[in-house]
């Protein structure tokens, strides 16, 4: 029999490690993790006509319209072979979005991170960043060896301007009233893994690898 090749998204409120367990989930399963910041990014970084858009959104610290988001995510999931699997992180955020990616490809497991307020809050005031290869640092979960300095790069490590206490609580709301729709959205398809996201990473990962061989995927 063919092997079952995992087609995933994550989702989790900010501070829940999505991002980390996709990139391990992707790694495992030998598939492309798909991270809608990084294709954010790129876009915005060679300058195409939906990066121009994207710019003004992210610079104004707005939602990006379903719209465009769809539209960038679909172009990049058209130069994929479907076929050989993926991890999408970042995507879809809503309902919406993911009935746009349901009729571009079926998902056959969604990941929910769960994670309460109370800690996505703490991890995310913690939270520094390398200004050059984006590592990420939390104060005392996972400190850098020198304060201030990225141990992989020597980069200067700094608190993204996205996480101050009232702009996380923001984000925090948003994604309680846009993005958890999408466990019951979910669940219906018969794809949804909850998954504790308090644990360390690594038991987050085991967790959704006990899971997912379970559901009868093998890495
Ligand atoms: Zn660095």
């Amino acid at each position: 029999m063919a092997k079952k090749r995992l087609r995933a998204i994550m989702f989790g409120p900010p501070g829940s490690g999505k991002g980390t367990q996709g990139q391990l989930l992707a790694d495992r399963f030998d598939v492309p993790h798909v991270s809608t910041g990084e294709l954010f990014r790129a876009e915005i970084a060679g300058k195409s006509a939906q990066g121009k858009m994207l710019k003004k959104y992210v610079e104004a610290g707005a939602l990006v319209p379903d719209e465009l988001t769809n539209a960038v995510v679909t172009n990049q999931l058209k130069r994929m072979d479907l076929r050989k699997g993926f991890v999408l992180d970042g995507y879809p955020r809503n309902v919406e979005q993911a009935t746009h990616l349901n009729r571009v490809v079926k998902i056959n497991i969604a990941v929910q991170l769960r994670v309460a307020d109370v800690e996505a809050v703490r991890r995310l005031v913690g939270r520094v960043q390398c200004v050059d290869c984006e590592q990420v640092y939390h104060k005392t979960d996972s400190p850098p060896i020198k304060p201030g300095m990225c141990a992989l790069c020597g980069g200067n490590l700094i608190k993204r301007n996205d996480d101050t206490k009232n702009l996380i609580r923001k984000r925090l709301e948003t994604f309680h009233f846009m993005t958890e729709p999408l466990v019951s959205y979910y669940r219906q398809k018969g794809v949804l893994l909850t998954i504790n996201g308090e644990q360390a990473i690594p038991y987050v990962f085991e967790e959704i690898m006990k899971k997912t061989a379970k559901l009868g995927f093998k890495s």
